[in-house]
Order: C-alpha cells, then sequence, then structure tokens
C-alpha cells in the first residue's frame, strides 16, 4: 500500500517584510485509497501545502520531510513527482500556446508513463474520458488554459486524473468557480477515480460545499498553519453548521 507522509513540515516564503513563516510544524499522512479533507480559513495556510507538495520553488521548506512509500518527495523534481505518482493539479496552470488539450495530455502520459501511449488509440481514449466529464468533444482541439473558463479549468484538472491514472491527487479549490451541475461531474470523476483505482486524496477546501458529493474518510482543520482539530465526515458538518469562528476565537 502507498503512503503520502507529512511529518513536522515548516514552510517560509521571502516577501518584501521578510521572512513569512506559513507552515508551522503540519503532519498528515494519507494512505492509498483514502480521502482527506483539508479545510481552514482563508490564508491559514492550505495552498501553501498544496504548492510545497508540487514543489513551486517559491516556498522554503525550513523543516520536517515528505516521504512517499518512503522515498524523499522533497529531494524529487516536480517531474519525478509526477512519475512517481503524485498528481498534483496546479503544476500546469498557465496558458501553453499553440499546444492542444489532446497533445499536452499525451505529453503528460508519456512522461509519468515512460513510454508514449499509441497514437491511432490517443485520440479516443482522450474522447472516452472526456465523455465521462460530459465535457464538448472541441475542447480537445483547444489550446491548453487559452481562455478556459474556471469551469473548464477544472474539468480538465479531472481529465487528467482520468487519464493519467496517478496514485495521489492533490486538489486545491477544486470547487470554486463551479456551479452545481459542474461540481457534480467534478465530484463523480474524483469518486470513479477513488473507486476504480484506489486514487488517494488530498482535497483542500475552504467551504463544506463539495464535501456533499465526495465523502472523506478524514478531516482537518487548519488554522495558523498547523492542525487545529481533526476528526472523520461529522467534523465538516460541524463546521458547515458553526463556520472557524470558534478556531480564530481561540487563536486571538
Ligand atoms: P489558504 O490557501 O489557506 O488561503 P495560503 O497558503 O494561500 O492560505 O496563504 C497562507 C498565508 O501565506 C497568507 O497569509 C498568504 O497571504 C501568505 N502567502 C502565501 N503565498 C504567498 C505568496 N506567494 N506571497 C505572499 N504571501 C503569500
Ligand atoms: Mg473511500
Ligand atoms: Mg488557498
Amino acid at each position: 500500500m502507498s503512503t503520502l507522509e507529512i511529518k513536522d513540515l515548516k514552510v517560509s516564503i521571502e516577501t518584501d517584510q521578510g521572512t513569512k513563516h506559513i507552515l508551522k510544524g503540519v503532519d498528515l499522512t494519507i494512505n492509498e485509497g483514502e480521502i482527506h479533507a483539508v479545510m481552514g480559513p482563508n490564508g491559514s495556510g492550505k495552498s501553501t501545502l498544496a504548492y510545497t507538495i508540487a514543489g513551486h520553488p517559491r516556498y522554503n521548506v525550513e523543516g520536517g520531510s515528505i516521504t512517499f512509500d518512503g522515498q524523499d518527495v522533497l529531494a524529487m523534481s516536480v517531474d519525478e513527482r509526477a512519475r512517481a505518482g503524485l498528481f498534483l493539479a496546479m503544476q500546469y496552470p498557465v496558458e501553453i500556446p499553440g499546444v492542444t488539450v489532446t497533445n499536452f495530455l499525451r505529453t503528460a502520459k508519456t512522461a509519468i508513463d515512460g513510454e508514449e501511449p499509441s497514437i491511432r488509440h490517443w485520440g479516443g481514449t482522450v474522447k472516452e474520458a472526456m465523455g465521462k466529464l460530459r465535457m464538448d468533444p472541441s475542447f480537445a482541439a483547444r489550446n491548453v488554459n487559452e481562455g478556459f473558463s474556471g469551469g473548464e479549468k477544472k474539468r480538465h484538472e479531472i481529465l487528467q486524473l482520468e487519464l493519467l491514472k496517478p496514485k495521489f491527487a492533490i486538489l486545491d479549490e477544486t470547487d470554486s468557480g463551479l456551479d452545481v451541475d459542474a461540481l457534480k461531474i467534478v465530484s463523480e470523476g474524483v469518486n470513479r477515480a477513488h473507486q476504480e483505482t484506489g486514487l488517494g486524496v488530498l482535497l483542500i477546501t475552504h467551504y463544506t460545499r463539495i464535501l456533499r458529493y465526495i465523502t472523506p474518510d478524514f478531516v482537518h482543520v487548519f488554522v495558523d498553519g498547523k492542525v487545529a482539530e481533526e476528526g472523520g465526515p461529522e467534523l465538516a458538518e460541524r463546521l458547515e453548521d458553526e463556520g472557524y469562528d470558534r478556531y480564530l476565537v481561540a487563536q486571538a
């Protein structure tokens, strides 16, 4: 069984005002097949955790470790992380002029598998996966992220999940900017990957809305760069009723 283990992680960034300490000792272990929700108020460091797992150069690891089946993730390049089976949705957030969705996905698939998928079948494979996400077939020929709406970006993320078949996916605010129909389709995609391939999921979200469609096994509440509370799905329900006020009051 694969395990992603984060231990006492401390992360800072350099700003004009000096060093800003964001993550102040985060512990989190995700096993294959588990869905973990990381929730918390804005500014608590959720995205910083995602960027750090993704290897974004802006974020400096000052202490602690991230390991994947015992391998040191922090020592891996961004590509090595993807090849190891980590899916990081924010890895390619930019527009890629002149590269179509089909070709982008083919390049990503080749990089991760170490061999090219058959040219003859690739177009069909992409179309089939797009069909499951109820995406318009013309999407395959568009340039990556060029003029994508918020919803299209999210579906493109889930399309990558379907095709690249990672072991773990880190999804940051996948629910933001989606209407209810798109939210359902995206959630179905995550649930399908979870059921079919035992995908482990780190689902980062400020709101509880997506958790009506994706049931987490564990919920971790982030406050000021640390895990303030942990529990099962019932914790998400309590947050839906109560919000984050009590954590912020406790902190002040
Ligand atoms: P969350 O995703 O929980 O809203 P973030 O990880 O985005 O939180 O941010 C945590 C804190 O670090 C915030 O105070 C934010 O302003 C700051 N921060 C994060 N990334 C940057 C950055 N690239 N430049 C300046 N400040 C940042
Ligand atoms: Mg499950
Ligand atoms: Mg964020």
